[in-house]
């Protein structure tokens, strides 16, 4: 069973070469230099995927996670190196809904531990719970624990008052992510959960919100020229700017359109006799080029 997991995963590691190979997956960033000056902090979940939540790209942020998104010494070590060798400007601690350090039971977990974990844990003399506490640093609160990792940030003290800290809960139910400064009026994640519908109604309005404004981007003729224009390689712009401007078709055409005023794109482009054609979107070619040495090796296994 375990080796079938190292296999599946190293094979999709070929997958993965091959993509990039293909050009079909990015790994872009050559600089260690992250695209955004922004560390994340947060929980080692395996829900929570920081690429995928904010469309980030591999190379754009900083992620640091551990159990419970708790800053540790060893988690400040890391905060300092992007603030001081990366100079990175914004660090958010992201906890999240049903989290697994909510639910641990620190006497049952005990009973679990090796005898060496226990002897490293729990120095003799010491009270057995709360140095079990002090080392694993369970929680009940998802909320309060986001405002106590942003208080223990600020209270440190230890790097440029610039640095903006920010307090963000992601819900791995439905996907949302919720600024802690506007839970303010919440005591507790129970608090939060009794109004929890009315929060989410909010936050689906916005969404209907931001999808009408992208369906009037898409019916604009203008943001539609502009997707066009840079679909095109720059040469066939210069060709497209050396035609006839639209103005000059109008006077021909019997129902030329008053929104494409002012636009230098061709007749061509956008009309054909008097008739509005949408311009076709232009799919570039994918050729599939299998390096010389991949190649070399495939013959020399025949
Ligand atoms: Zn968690």
């Amino acid at each position: 069973m375990g080796e079938d997991i190292e296999r599946n995963f190293l094979n999709n590691n070929i997958k993965f070469r091959w993509n990039v190979i293909q050009d079909l997956e990015k790994i872009d960033s050559v600089e260690d230099y992250p695209k955004y000056p922004v560390l994340f902090l947060t929980c080692m979940d395996p829900r929570i995927d920081i690429n995928r939540i904010f469309q980030l790209n591999p190379g754009d942020v900083f992620v640091l996670r551990n159990a419970g998104n708790i800053l540790t010494i060893d988690m400040l070590r890391s905060i300092l190196i992007t603030i001081h060798e990366y100079n990175i400007k914004y660090i958010i601690i992201l906890g999240h809904l049903d989290c697994g350090m909510t639910k641990i039971d620190l006497l049952k977990l005990r009973e679990k531990l090796y005898i060496k974990s226990r002897e490293l844990i729990i120095r003799k003399g010491n009270n057995p719970y709360s140095e079990l506490r002090n080392f694993f640093k369970p929680f009940k609160d998802v909320l309060q624990n986001i405002n106590e990792q942003i208080d223990s940030l600020r209270d440190f003290k230890g790097f440029p008052s610039n640095v903006k800290i920010r307090g963000w809960l992601y819900d791995v139910h439905t996907g949302w992510v919720f600024e802690t400064d506007n839970l303010r009026n919440f005591e507790s994640t129970e608090d939060l959960m009794i109004n929890y519908k009315d929060l989410i109604s909010k936050k689906d309005l916005e969404l209907v919100d931001s999808l009408i404004s992208l369906e009037k981007d898409s019916l604009d003729p203008k943001s539609l020229i502009r997707k066009y224009e840079e679909d095109i390689p720059p040469k066939s712009i210069d060709l497209m700017n050396k035609n006839k401007s639209l103005n000059d078709v109008e006077t021909q055409s019997t129902c030329s359109p008053k929104r494409f005023h002012n636009t230098n794109l061709s007749t061509d482009l956008l009309m054909k006799g008097s008739r509005i054609t949408i311009p076709k979107i232009i799919v570039p070619k994918i050729s599939v080029n299998i390096p010389e040495i991949y190649k070399r090796k495939k013959m020399s296994k025949i």
